[in-house]
């Protein structure tokens, strides 16, 4: 049966890009497999893909009686509902481990590393399989996003070793100035709603009990939200209403600065308030310099407050 392979729900350029490399290295070892994403590119993985002449993957909501292949997730909980009726052959991915069993041997590459791309590039090598000049331009660029060109904390020598060797084969000379133009289609938000913005990287977690929804905006300029910032609030408050959410929270990150502006819909305020160690002055912001990752600098810090 032909291989799924597929990403997190609102795909980003890494969980994208992964899929369609994976896919292409899962052929070349003599699986039929094909790439898929479960909703609309962004302006910036539409950017790379274009950059790239790479084939956008169809969208599927639905794994059933499927043979899968998951990148960049092993959450249930970022996966279609059907997830248990599909069978799952193996996962690659970089973020803590999730929840997603299987009742079968599963193949699993999790690294520690800034980006699933950077795994990927290593499986090429591993398997002695060379990388097409598309795809390294392709996965080059899923390093480059979600290590936010290295000024995450959540970057490793590894990706950017990965980096190095993907833009020779790419052939692109100036990694830096490529950088800033996937950058500043990561700040496209002018044309975006608030609920676009929203959805953009929002992921749901579980502190004991309490539904917490954590979203991320990452620009170059913090004032590119001015006039979004009522409306992305009025958001939140709808969100928090109709799922039933503890809190909302929404990461306004400014690369260039490298700090975010926290926003805040709660029950109770205090938890973040002790994550963080500080207070909401306006009832509903606060800014946190040097914060730039999500997984790094906001899940575990509450993840202490209620252990
Ligand atoms: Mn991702
Ligand atoms: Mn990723």
């Amino acid at each position: 049966m032909t291989i799924t392979v597929i990403g997190h729900m609102n795909p980003d350029t890494d969980s994208t890009i992964s899929a369609i490399s994976l896919a292409y290295l899962l052929n070349k070892r003599g699986m039929e497999a094909v790439p898929f994403m479960q909703g609309e590119p962004m302006p910036e993985t539409k950017f790379v893909l274009e950059t790239m002449k790479l084939k956008q993957p169809e969208i599927t909501n639905s794994l059933k009686g499927k043979d899968v292949f998951i990148v960049d997730t092993t959450e249930t909980a970022q996966m279609p509902a059907d997830l248990n009726e599909a069978n799952i052959l193996g996962m690659v991915d970089h973020h803590k481990m999730g929840d997603i069993t299987t009742s079968a041997p599963v193949e699993m590459w999790v690294w520690p590393v800034g980006c699933t791309g950077t795994v990927i590039t290593n499986m090429f090598k591993f398997y002695e399989i060379d990388i097409p000049a598309d795809i390294a331009g392709g996965l080059l660029s899923a390093i480059i996003s979600d290590t936010v060109l290295f000024k995450s904390p959540t970057t490793t020598p590894a990706d950017k070793l990965a980096v190095e060797k993907l833009a020779k084969i790419a052939g692109i000379d100036d990694v830096n100035d490529y950088g800033m133009q996937i950058l500043r289609k990561k700040s496209d938000v002018e044309n975006e709603s608030p609920a676009d913005l929203m959805n953009r990287d929002f992921k749901d977690f579980n502190y004991n009990g309490q539904k917490y929804g954590i979203g991320q905006v990452e620009v170059i300029d913090i004032a590119m939200l001015d006039s979004k910032r009522d409306g992305l609030l009025e958001e939140m408050k709808n969100l928090k209403q109709s799922s039933g959410y503890h809190t909302v929270l929404l990461m306004l990150t400014d690369i260039m600065k490298e700090g975010t502006e926290l926003l805040m819909v709660s029950d109770d305020i205090s938890p973040v308030e002790k994550a963080f160690g500080k207070t909401f002055d306006n009832g509903y912001s606060i800014w946190l310099d040097g914060v730039l990752s999500r997984k790094k600098q906001i899940v575990p810090q509450l993840e202490d407050v209620y252990k």
